[in-house]
């Protein structure tokens, strides 16, 4: 009898898995069960269709159920959910509703794959059921969002949550010429990053004229006289607007596995081995809705991103039809991008490692052009890597800027996920011709800085470091200081340092800086073979003002 392989869910997760279930395996007979009117779409492209960047909705469809059927001899059947999963039958069933008349029928299966997704969260908070408090996951959702903006006229809208999707989504409401608020509960904008990289993403909403509310949560929503909507926070701030995106968090689909007794893990997410497979050797399980173990910290995490859900996927389909492949974990490599400005990150983030009582691990802040400074067009990115202390082994890394933030990030995210340390930065060979990048690319420079800190040669200090009596040293000629500078510290231009460097008291540390940090590694190698304890203030001025600024230094 031919296998017969059900999937639940028919977007990410479950349409790769089942394209590749059809690859290596000719003769399985294929189910791909979807509760919505539309399989195999590209959920990442749904902000764009809100402002008609992607205009065409037919084209955020990657494969109709029709291409899946006559390419792949899949049978894909939309409108179809499955409700319970019988796996302690002999022959395993599980329910299926059809969504459009209610009626319920049984299907057999041999091997079950779980894709079911995640879902958008929405709190059980006063008025949360009022008209326009709208989310995005799906074609039917972007449809009534669209439809909302164009009957209602929308001039205002409210953003609640500032991460990817949110972000994303303001984006594209700005683009309409709306007038955007976020609300964000966390002080910052974009969660998964550090606050003072985060800074410079909300330094630049602010710019663009997007109203920024932080540090505050949604706690009701009302309507107004005036047919608009009403958001008040928990520190009784009221926000109005013509509609509420509601994007703060989502949370896996976890109801049929649970009801089914498929084990749970810590996090919250469907539990699954190395090779997808649930606590039930017939089932699989895929994408936003299975716990992944988070490479850097080797612990369960739930990290709901695109990329994942298709290698799982692969993986999954593998291991169904008896071919050997593992997955390696999540690392959160995630990229967005916001009016203009690009915000990617992979690994674990400072606070990521702080929250896990991590001490072991040194941090180091650039801020390189994106290509040679000489070839027209250069822009400068934000940097910040973090790597272990004791043996320089990559952790993290976050970039916010233009041009070239996704090439370093995507190359920093191999690195890492090879296990590669801060010397192979050093000594990665990247591509360069001027207008692409420089002979010291901004990879290589975050590698030669550390490798100078974990050799003692450039130890490194930061805004945040305690100073215990340290003299904060300048080295920016003197305009530069006037123009702003550490309160507490003195100018001592690298220029004339070593005419005047007995000027600087001996026995006293130094944490010495300057705009980025380049001549404070040159000053702090001069002081240091005069035999002072010199330090570099990572980033320069252009961090240490950043993070002042996030009031957390
Ligand atoms: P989904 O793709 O969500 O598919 C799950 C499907 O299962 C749904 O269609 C659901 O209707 C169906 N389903 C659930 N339960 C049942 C049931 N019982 N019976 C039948 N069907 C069921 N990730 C990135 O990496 N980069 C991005 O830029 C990015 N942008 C995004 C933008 C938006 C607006 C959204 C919503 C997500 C974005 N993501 C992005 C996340 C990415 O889309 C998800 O990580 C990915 O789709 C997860 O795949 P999945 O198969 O687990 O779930």
């Amino acid at each position: 009898m031919k296998k017969r392989i059900l999937i639940v869910g028919g977007v990410a997760g479950g349409a790769s898995a089942a394209a590749r279930l059809r690859r290596l395996d000719a003769g399985a007979e294929i189910v791909m069960l979807e509760r919505g009117p539309f399989v195999s779409f590209a959920n990442c492209g749904l902000p764009y269709h809100v402002s008609d960047v992607i205009a065409d909705e037919a084209s955020l469809t990657v494969a109709s159920p029709q291409l899946f059927r006559e390419r792949h001899g899949i049978e894909v059947r939309t409108g179809h959910e499955v409700v319970s999963i019988d796996a302690g039958a002999k022959t395993v069933r599980v329910r299926v509703r059809v969504v459009a008349s209610g009626e319920e029928v049984e299907e057999r299966y041999d091997a079950l794959v779980l894709s079911p997704g995640a879902s958008p969260v929405r709190p059980p908070l006063p008025g949360i059921d009022l008209p326009g408090i709208l989310t995005l996951r799906n074609i039917p959702d972007v449809r009534k969002i669209r439809e909302w903006i164009r009957e209602r006229g929308v001039k205002r809208a409210i953003v609640a949550g500032a991460g990817f999707i949110g972000l994303e989504m303001v984006e594209n409401l700005h683009a309409m010429g709306i007038e955007v608020t976020v609300l964000e509960m966390l002080p910052q904008v974009m969660p998964p990053l550090d606050a003072e990289m985060a800074w410079w993403v909300a330094e630049h909403l602010r710019a663009k004229g997007v109203t920024l509310a932080l540090g505050d949560g949604v706690a009701a929503f009302e309507a107004t006289e005036s047919g608009g909507l009403a958001v008040r926070t928990a520190g009784g701030v009221r926000h109005e607007g013509d509609m509420v995106i509601l994007s703060i968090g989502v949370r896996p689909e976890t109801g049929l596995a649970k009801a089914a007794g498929l084990e749970l893990g810590p996090r919250g997410g469907i539990r699954v081995d190395d090779r997808m497979r649930t606590s039930d050797p017939s089932i699989w399980a895929v994408g936003d809705a299975v716990e992944v173990v988070d490479r850097v910290s080797g612990q369960p995490a739930l990290i709901p991103l695109a990329g994942p859900a298709n290698r799982q996927a692969r993986i999954a389909a593998a291991s169904i039809c008896g071919h050997e492949a593992r997955f390696s974990g999540v690392q959160g490599t995630a990229i967005c991008g916001v009016l203009g400005l690009t915000v990617a990150a992979t690994g674990a983030s400072e606070k990521a490692l702080e929250r896990a009582g991590e001490k072991d691990y040194e941090k180091v802040y650039l801020h390189p052009a994106n290509h040679a400074t000489y070839y027209p067009g250069a822009s400068s990115m934000h940097l910040k890597v973090v790597y272990r202390k004791t043996d320089g082994r990559l952790l993290g890394a976050q970039a916010v800027g233009g041009e070239g933030v996704d090439k370093r990030m995507d190359v920093l995210a191999v690195f890492l996920q090879m296990g590669a340390t801060v010397h192979d930065l050093a000594e990665a060979e990247l591509c360069y011709a001027p207008q692409y990048g420089s002979a010291k690319d901004p990879v290589n420079i975050a590698g030669m800085a550390a490798v100078n800190a974990l050799e003692g040669l450039s130890p490194l200090t930061h805004w945040n470091s305690p100073r215990d009596g340290a003299l904060l040293v300048d080295v920016r000629e003197e305009d530069e200081f006037e123009e702003g500078h550490a309160e507490e510290a003195v100018n001592l231009p690298l220029s004339g340092l070593r005419e005047r460097w007995r000027e600087l008291p001996a026995g006293r540390e130094l944490h010495v800086y300057c705009g980025v940090g380049l001549r404070a590694h040159n000053a702090v190698r001069f002081l240091r073979q005069q035999g002072y304890a010199a330090w570099n203030l990572s980033g320069g001025w252009k961090s240490y003002a950043a993070a002042k600024a996030t009031g957390k230094g």
